[in-house]
């Protein structure tokens, strides 16, 4: 699988208005929370919210 480039963008606790799945543990993020916004460069309808210590073990298991 061909990883583009992605933008990651941290979403701040009082941006956060709704209940996201992270896909790192699938588990959710609750309204509130600071995580990140991971966005795939050349499909931005595809981005996913992840807590910040499952993307940062996720770039980490990558390599990246
Ligand atoms: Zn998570």
């Amino acid at each position: 699988m061909i990883h583009g480039a992605e933008i990651v963008r941290p979403i701040q606790p009082y941006q956060a208005s709704k209940t996201y799945r992270c896909p790192g543990c699938e588990s959710t993020i609750p309204p509130g929370t600071g995580h990140v916004v991971v966005v795939p460069e050349d499909a931005p309808d595809l981005r996913r919210h992840w807590h910040r210590g499952c993307w940062y073990k996720e770039r980490r298991r990558r390599g990246t």
